[in-house]
């Protein structure tokens, strides 16, 4: 049919044709898959990695409070969260598979070394999410804070209930663990956990209870919140971590030994120990256990003191001060402060140097 005849029918004039056939064009064109994908940015590359844990559970009776054994790989831990595919590119890779119990130093060196050399090769990964069982959970965070050289966010993960179980967490917690992992905001944040929607740094972050809301800090150490709409920070931590840290675990393959000794009533005053170190987790130096800290100090032993929550200073004064003086933690959980001593004790064994290292950490 001639055209003039066809735009009467229609009721188009030429102005009102050309008006549809630019929206057309815009309509076709918007949808072609090269332009959509030229418009819209790529979004950020996280690389998870899996160590096992409740996170990676699987029951024998699914839907119940019943046993699980870990045994659900990352990837099948992904598929649970098509979710994920809107915040980032996600890679995996199965680092291990087992309950945290089963974590040892060696296995923290491993690990560390792993993630710093994919950071060192990687450019286009944002972040890295660690999957972990909630046992020890934090003190993997923390060895990560203190030994990932880079600024890019490290988050650790890891669930109350396993994903076949009722009501499962692991599928939030992943989620929100790697928004954070992707998200610009959570550089140079350090080592953190994200559990139940709020992102702890993991100087400070303890596993409280293993219920909903078990992890969280004591009096500092929350650093922000997962809220539908974005990942939100509102403080960060002056200590050294990460990407100024100096201690470098590349050439490290074992850990100097030390030991946590908990001082209560009736305790073995003897203070025989071979460890390189020994974190006194106490409530205060008391007179009658001095005998206990000489022999410790006598025998070369780096004496570290701290609260048995971590969330008081001890500051040893003389005769403690003699002949080295112990070490004062500064704010750190018994387990925690056992790690920065096995890291400062590859540096030095000079008390005063380690503790100007905890000073700053
Ligand atoms: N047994 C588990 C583990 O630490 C507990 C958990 O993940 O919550 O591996």
């Amino acid at each position: 049919m001639p055209l003039m005849p066809l735009l009467r029918l229609l009721r188009l004039s030429r102005t009102r044709l050309s008006r549809v056939a630019a929206v057309l064009a815009i309509v076709l064109l918007a949808g072609s898959p090269a332009i959509s994908r030229q418009s819209r940015p790529a979004l950020p590359k996280v690389l998870i990695l899996a160590t096992g844990g409740t996170i990676a559970g699987e029951q024998r009776e699914p839907g119940t409070l019943g046993p699980y054994e870990i045994r659900k790989t990352v990837n099948e831990l992904v598929d649970l969260v098509p979710e994920i595919q809107k915040y980032a590119q996600v890679e995996t890779e199965q680092f291990l598979n087992v309950a945290s119990a089963r974590i040892t130093p060696e296995l923290w060196l491993q690990l560390a070394r792993r993630i710093n050399t994919i950071l060192a090769d990687r450019d286009d990964i944002a972040g890295v999410v660690v999957t972990h069982g909630t046992d020890r959970l934090t003190e993997t965070a923390f060895f990560l804070h203190l030994t990932v050289r880079s600024s890019k966010p490290v988050v650790v993960v890891g669930a109350y209930r396993p994903p076949t179980g009722i009501s499962p967490d692991g599928p939030l917690n992943l989620l929100s663990a790697v928004r954070v992992a992707a998200a610009p905001e959570a550089r140079d944040k350090g080592g953190m956990i994200v559990m139940d929607e709020r992102i702890i740094s993991a100087r400070d972050a303890q596993k409280l209870y293993a219920r909903n809301g078990g992890f969280n800090d004591d009096e500092m150490g929350t650093l922000g919140i997962v809220a539908p709409h974005g990942v939100e920070f509102f403080y960060s931590s002056t200590r050294k971590h990460t990407a100024n840290s100096d201690f470098d675990v590349s050439g490290i393959r074992a850990l100097p030994r030390v030991d946590v000794h908990y001082l209560y009533a009736g305790a073995d005053p003897a203070g025989r120990t071979d460890a390189r170190g020994v974190v006194v987790a106490t409530t205060a130096l008391a007179p009658d256990e001095r005998t206990y800290y000489d022999a410790l100090q006598k025998s070369g032993t780096v004496v570290a003191t701290t609260f048995p929550s971590g969330a008081q200073v001890i500051t040893p004064s003389s005769p403690y001060t003699e002949p080295q003086p112990m070490i004062a933690v500064k704010r750190l959980l018994p387990a925690h402060a056992r790690i920065l001593l096995m890291l400062a004790l590859t540096k030095t064994h000079d008390s005063r140097e380690i503790q100007r290292i905890f000073d700053i950490y």
